[in-house]
């Protein structure tokens, strides 16, 4: 493996001025934070990022597909049981529609756990007269439109330890425990799905996937992978600060992994070449991805796989594009064409929610599920011409039944957006949205 220089200072990483980071009126107090969390212990284990670099080259080479979902922006606010509980389950339950169709195992990993911090188009937000800091995510600010709450606050990054912490905490309590058993997978759909079309298919599904689970044990083969299940935590690695803080020596491989989730992935605003959060992930030994946008050439992603990846490692490298629905079929070939002709095998990751978004007549952002599944179609059949594999989905999500995007069998239009839109960054698909999306993706796998 080469070697690489030694991990940079994060003055080394600041020097180099990174974009979309928060401004601290106190270097001091910045300072004190970041010591802190630098002595917390870490949130993964570097074991941990291992395994799931080594399941990611399956889903490079088409043994394995990934489901990968959650908030936009997670919130202080929603580290409560039942929204981690609603987020999981229905995680769980796209995961087995996904399993049952691919025939391949479907790695989970969660936009969760860490995913506190949201780049802007614009530093700032104006409402009538007034012009406040734009909300960046909870790890930065406030979402009330107030002075106080809009100012960068570095205590805040404690908060996301903390947060990131505690869901992580029941989520393995929950996946390890019991609650993710598939015997228990009839109530992972819930009462207000259960009714839709996606809803009912579910139960078909389950009821068939029961008769074959009751088949087995009746046969005496036992097996432990039917009752709990690996999970993996994920998000964009924008504060430098904390990212930092969180990255570690391991003791057993004396390489540095980011301890703060599994997979740590850079956004299509920070993904410079030369910029300070792709000098940060290319020195860590966990998977990482990067997003990619419609103005992405084929050379970018070569030059950016070349950077971050240099032995072309199986598993370490992810590109998530998020072309659009209307771009994918006319941009993406040229991307993986070239990227597979150069003997790379990245992995491929259709995110169909961020090349998707407008404002409707109410003001409020949204997508619509048709757009969305078009995108997810355009993925597929793209690799499916070119013979690669679509190697999973990265979805914005909310086990809750919000009005956020249009569309779905429940048929939400615009004017319904206003009755449970609570997102405070993009908008989710819902629990029933989210499960539809499964059943669409399923379609595509099946062989
Ligand atoms: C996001 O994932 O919420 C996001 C901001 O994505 P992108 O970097 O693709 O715009
Ligand atoms: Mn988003």
């Amino acid at each position: 493996m080469s070697e690489l220089p030694s991990l940079p200072t994060l003055k080394d990483l600041h020097a180099l001025k990174p974009l979309q980071q928060p401004t601290y009126a106190d270097a001091d107090e910045v300072g004190d934070v970041v010591r802190r969390l630098r002595r917390l212990p870490p949130l993964v284990f570097a074991g941990e990022c291992d395994e799931l670099r080594e399941k990611m080259a399956g889903a490079a080479a088409g043994r394995a597909f990934i489901l990968q979902g959650g908030d936009c922006a997670e919130t202080f606010a929603g580290v409560t049981a039942g929204n981690i509980q609603n987020k999981l389950r229905t995680l769980l339950a796209m995961a087995l529609v996904l399993t049952y169709a691919a025939q391949v195992p479907v790695i989970k990993i969660g936009r969760m756990a860490g995913q506190f911090t949201k780049p802007r188009s614009s530093d700032t937000e104006t409402r009538g007269e007034v012009t406040l800091p734009a909300y960046r995510g909870d790890a930065v600010n406030g979402f009330d439109f107030t002075p106080e709450a809009r100012s960068h606050d570095p205590q805040r990054l404690l908060g996301v330890y903390n947060a990131s912490s505690a869901t992580l905490n029941l989520v393995r309590a929950f996946v390890n425990g019991g609650f993710a058993d598939m015997r228990t997978m009839h109530s992972w759909n819930s009462d207000f799905v259960r009714s839709s079309p996606a809803g009912v298919r579910y139960e078909q599904l389950t009821a068939e996937i029961e008769r074959a689970l009751a088949f087995i044990e009746a046969c005496g083969i036992e097996s432990e992978a039917t009752r709990r299940v690996d999970f993996y935590s994920s998000h964009e690695g924008l504060s430098l600060e904390y990212e930092h803080a969180m990255t570690r020596i391991d003791s057993r491989t004396h390489r540095p992994y980011n301890t703060s989730g599994h997979l740590i992935w850079i956004g299509e605003r920070t993904r410079q070449l030369d910029g300070a959060h792709v000098e940060l992930i290319r020195h860590v030994r966990n998977p990482v991805a990067v997003k990619l946008g419609p103005t992405t050439t084929a050379d970018t992603a070569l030059e950016l796989a070349d950077r971050i990846d240099p032995d072309g490692e199986a598993g370490r490298i992810s590109f998530i594009t998020r072309f659009g629905a209307g771009k994918i079929r006319d941009l993406l070939p040229d991307v993986v064409e070239k990227v597979t002709a150069s003997g790379r095998h990245v992995t491929w990751v259709c995110d169909p929610m961020h090349g998707n978004t407008y404002e409707a007549a109410g003001g409020f952002k949204t997508r619509a599920f048709s757009d969305v599944i078009d995108e997810v179609n355009g993925f597929f059949d793209v690799h499916d011409e070119l013979g690669t594999w679509p190697g999973g989905v990265h979805i914005e999500l909310t086990g809750d039944d919000v009005t956020e995007c249009v569309g779905g069998s429940h048929e939400l239009a615009e004017a319904d957006l206003a009755s449970r839109y609570e997102t405070l960054c993009d908008p989710r698909l819902n629990r029933n949205q989210s499960l539809e999306l499964a059943f669409q993706v399923a379609e595509r796998l099946v062989q």
